[in-house]
């Protein structure tokens, strides 16, 4: 695999038309720093803080958190890492922090999860804003929340960061010299209210697995629904497009960092519908860069205006021919 990594790793993902497109990995545990060098990525788009979490036979100290965090920066040097609070709950249940009556949910997925826990149970938030805090002392730190459906969790969770920080501050302790806020935009809903929120986040990450099975209304891990939706589909990248409509000239980077993104024909509809950074699995980085060299973005920004104005039977399909012309 190294050397499958080590190939690719200085191709810089510039299109024909002379376009830079952001390629980042996806991570959550310490191991993972090591695939930023080995696939020349460009930063950690999505860095899953409750990896951790889900290892751990109980909840994490903050010191470890910390040094985790610190680790993970200094392993990435200048390249940016979004680090994400915990998503828990959902598919990610841990035996030690269970919801107050203990029952176990009928729709996990739309449960108890996530921000939805971290904002009940705001002890657990309030130890990682200041672990995240500490470990990004005298550096930039971005973090996202996960699962922000309306603009106010994303005030309540970036309230518990500035009373940590205040109080690091009151302590004359170093913070980090700046603080870049974002969110995943992976329900719908969010999506709705886009502009409100917009004025209050850097940055926006748009969670394709999430936001795929809440769209279609399909279980992301039922195997029977597996193969029922294509999410090459004109409802997927409408949607997405929209949300780069909206945000476009407001200076919020936006990127994709769920699965889909590091498969060939599904990022290049992303970038079709105006996408321009992409934070996926370390494995298709080197696959992804390589594609970006071979297309111009603007000939595929038109081909997919077209697609999504007078939509294909198969989007896929057309897509499939679009390339094959083009020996892509
Ligand atoms: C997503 O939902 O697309 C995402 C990237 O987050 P996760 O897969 O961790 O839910
Ligand atoms: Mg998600």
């Amino acid at each position: 695999r190294q050397a499958a990594y080590a190939a690719l790793r200085e191709v810089t993902p510039i299109s024909r038309d002379g376009q830079r497109i952001t390629v980042m990995i996806n991570a959550g545990l310490r191991d993972d720093i090591a695939n930023l060098n080995l696939t020349g990525a460009d930063g950690i788009g999505l860095f899953r803080t409750e990896f951790q979490f889900l290892v751990s036979a109980t909840l994490p100290a903050r010191e470890r958190q910390t040094r985790l965090y610190r680790d993970v920066l200094e392993g990435a040097g200048d390249r940016p890492v979004m680090f994400r609070t915990v998503d828990i709950g959902g598919d990610k249940t841990l035996p030690y922090l269970r919801h107050d009556d203990g029952e176990s949910e009928e729709n996990p997925a739309m449960g108890w999860r996530a921000l939805r826990v971290a904002l009940e149970r705001d002890g657990l938030l309030k130890v990682q804003a200041r672990a995240l805090l500490e470990a990004a002392a005298g550096r930039t730190l971005n973090v996202m929340f996960p699962m922000v459906v309306e603009p106010w969790e994303f005030d309540a969770a970036k309230a518990v960061f500035d009373g940590q920080l205040a109080f690091l501050k009151q302590r004359k302790k170093m913070v980090p010299e700046a603080i870049r806020y974002g969110v995943m935009l992976e329900v719908p809903a969010l999506a709705e209210q886009l502009d409100i929120l917009a004025p209050k986040i850097s940055f926006l990450s748009i969670g394709t697995n999430d936001l795929t099975q809440f769209l279609y209304a399909a279980d992301r891990s039922n195997p029977k629904l597996a193969e029922r939706y294509d999410w090459l589909s004109p409802s997927i990248m409408r949607f997405i497009r929209r949300i780069v409509t909206v945000l476009d000239g407001k200076g919020i980077d936006i990127t994709v960092c769920g699965e889909m993104g590091g498969r060939q024909l599904e990022a290049l509809a992303l970038i079709g519908a105006g996408i321009r950074r992409l934070s996926i699995t370390p494995a298709a980085v080197g696959p992804i860069k390589e594609l970006v060299g071979k297309i111009a973005v603007a000939e595929i920004e038109a081909a997919m205006a077209q697609w999504l104005a007078h939509p294909p039977r198969s989007l896929r399909a057309a897509m499939i021919e679009w390339v094959s012309e083009r020996g892509i």
